[in-house]
């Protein structure tokens, strides 16, 4: 299917009238921009795995996600299109501070979802950083400042929240918690709490993980509204 160019008012348009029950089997299935298109296809991004056909259209219409799928699923993607594509909709600029908050349980995962942003994101103009600590806190000061999507573990962002007086997040957009089960079984539920308390309360958050557990359905009750549930079965 051939792709056309769309501005900004005609994508809205498209997602807004998007019909989430029709099936999605490619990206270009989806109304997505033109730097996340070309993104995806210069990584060999072209077919949808299943979460991310049910949960894409769903994030890209705005909804909170409460996702269930098992590792290897493609669940990186599944957060990050909406994420591009919920800023670039908005025209978001340097100027409009952090758009979007990826957490994610470690060092390691932070990094690998950072290097999957940057491939598909590489078209876009968003600035985005990597908060996971290893580096000092001053100079990780300077950075987050100027940020648009920021990648982090939540005992690092915690500790800028409390003591980094720039950190502005009023503008906040988005919230990911991905690999939630991880993030509550390495006890850090207290500063994600902490966290969810500093961000503007109208935001859409997504929720991923690999197992549904009771301290993953405790998180979401506090960080979710009204969240649509997608999970993934393995197939019988
Ligand atoms: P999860 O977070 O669910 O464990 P990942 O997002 O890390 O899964 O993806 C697992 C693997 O599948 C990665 O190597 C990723 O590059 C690949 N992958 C994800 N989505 C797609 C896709 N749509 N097409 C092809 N490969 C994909
Ligand atoms: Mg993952």
């Amino acid at each position: 299917r051939k792709r056309d160019v769309v501005d900004h008012e005609k994508l809205q348009n498209l997602v807004d009238e998007l019909d989430i029950k029709s099936e999605f089997k490619e990206f270009c299935d989806l109304p997505l921009s033109q730097p996340t298109a070309s993104g995806l296809e210069a990584s060999h991004f072209k077919t949808l795995t299943d979460v991310q056909s049910k949960a894409v259209p769903l994030a890209l219409k705005g909804k909170d996600i409460l996702g269930a799928a098992k590792t290897g699923s493609g669940k990186t993607l599944a957060f990050l299109v909406p994420v591009l594509e919920n800023l670039y909709r908005q025209k978001w600029t340097e100027f409009d501070g952090l758009g979007a908050l990826i957490i994610s349980p470690t060092r390691e995962l932070a990094i690998q979802i950072f290097e999957v942003l940057r491939k598909i994101g590489r078209h876009h103009t968003f600035s985005a950083g990597l908060i996971i600590g290893g580096r000092s806190l001053q100079e990780e000061q300077e950075r987050l400042g100027r940020m648009n999507i920021l990648v982090c573990t939540p005992g690092r962002m915690l500790q800028h929240m409390d003591q980094t007086a720039a950190f502005e997040v009023d503008n906040l957009q988005m919230l990911v918690l991905d690999e939630a089960d991880r993030i509550m079984d390495m006890g850090f539920q207290t500063a994600i709490d902490a966290i969810v308390e500093h961000l503007p309360k109208k935001r859409q958050t997504l929720l991923f993980s690999a197992t549904q557990t009771k301290r993953v359905s405790d998180l979401a009750r506090l960080s979710l509204k009204d969240p649509e549930y997608v999970s993934v079965h393995e197939s019988a």
